[in-house]
Formats: C-alpha cells, sequence, structure tokens
C-alpha cells in the first residue's frame, strides 16, 4: 500500500478489465513520470467519454459524427452488413483488412439470465436496415460476426431466423477455428481473416 493520491490512482485503475494490480502499479509510476501535459490529454480524454460518446446512426459504433468513417465511405461495399456484438469487434475486423462491407453493432448479445433480449440490442435497427435501404442498395449478405462463445451463437441462431423472411438475403457466419469461448477481439487477424473468407451459408 502507497499513501495518498498514488494508492487512489492504482485502486482506480486496477477496476478496469485486463489491468492487474501490478499493471496499475506499473501505470501509476509511468503516469507520476509523464509531463503534465500528457496527463492533461489523458484528462481530456476521460472527460469526454464521460459527456457522452456519440454512436453512428446507421450502424451504432461510436463516431465522432452522426455517420461514422465507415459508413460515409462511398468506397465500403453497400450489399454486404457484418454484425458484431460491440465497436471493438469493428476494429477487430477493419485489422485483417479482408472486409470491405458495412458493420451493424449489435450491442451486445442475448444473455436472458442478465436480461439481455432482443429489444435490448439493436436487432430491430438490423432488420430495418435490411428491409428499407435508403440509398437504393439491396443487401445481399448478412455475416454473422458474434463472439464464439455461448451467448454469441444464441445471438446468430436468432438472427439466421430472423433473417430467414428476407427473400433473396444471404447468411453467413463466420468459419470455425476461432478460439471457442472467447471474444472475436482476442483472436489474430490471420485467423479472423481465415475465418471471414471461410465463411458459411445459415
Ligand atoms: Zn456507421
Amino acid at each position: 500500500m502507497y499513501e495518498g493520491p498514488v494508492q487512489d490512482l492504482i485502486d482506480e485503475l486496477g477496476k478496469l478489465p485486463g489491468v492487474g494490480p501490478k499493471s496499475a502499479q506499473r501505470i501509476a509510476f509511468h503516469l507520476l513520470s509523464v509531463e503534465p501535459t500528457e496527463i492533461d490529454r489523458l484528462q481530456k480524454a476521460l472527460q469526454r467519454v464521460r459527456d457522452g460518446v456519440q454512436f453512428c446512426e446507421v450502424c451504432g459504433t461510436v463516431s465522432d459524427k452522426e455517420r461514422c468513417r465507415i459508413c460515409s465511405d462511398s468506397r465500403r461495399d453497400r450489399t454486404i452488413i457484418c454484425v458484431v456484438e460491440e465497436p471493438k469487434d469493428v476494429q477487430a475486423v477493419e485489422r485483417t483488412r479482408e472486409f470491405k462491407g458495412l458493420y451493424h453493432v449489435l450491442g451486445g448479445a442475448l444473455d436472458p439470465l442478465s436480461g439481455v433480449g432482443p429489444d435490448q440490442l439493436r436487432i430491430r435497427e438490423l432488420l430495418a436496415r435490411i428491409g428499407n435501404q435508403d440509398d437504393g442498395v439491396d443487401v445481399a449478405e448478412v455475416i454473422i460476426a458474434t463472439d464464439p462463445n455461448t451467448e454469441g451463437e444464441a445471438t446468430a441462431t436468432y438472427l439466421v431466423r430472423m433473417l430467414r423472411d428476407f427473400p433473396g438475403l444471404s447468411v453467413t457466419r463466420l468459419a470455425s477455428g476461432l478460439p471457442m469461448g472467447g471474444d472475436l477481439e482476442f483472436a489474430d487477424e490471420l485467423t479472423l481473416g481465415r475465418a471471414l473468407s471461410g465463411r458459411r451459408a445459415m
């Protein structure tokens, strides 16, 4: 235990996901050694997050504007939508450089025990998006890229059922080979890229 503000900082950092006591201590002492302007920048970034971040009105990922960079990019293929759980999964798929379509962020996965049902996820928005394309381009394929764990699988099964009603729509799922029970973001680029290109019809 340290005294005063240093321990407070270590305690707060230690509450962050993936930061153990040792890392918390290392980060705290790193922060003690940096220039005050760097702390100011960190503080400002935290403040902006606290004041609320904006989400893209189309895909639901974190965004600077009403429409995110990917949704506003005319070079992206508007006929394919990759459905993921969280904004961090968008980054994971982008890192593979295998995907040139658009995304749809659900905001989580079905988890009845924690009270997350279909209405808590952006499923209605997804169906509306496929049903009436405002830019006049028909969606030809939906890739379901939920996490390879129980909740992710349950969500995928539910989505497949909902998407059956759209004639001519091809629904695919990432190929197996992703570490089961894990998070999409923990798969390395190569594995995720392979799972993407080897996706199978549902
Ligand atoms: Zn977007």
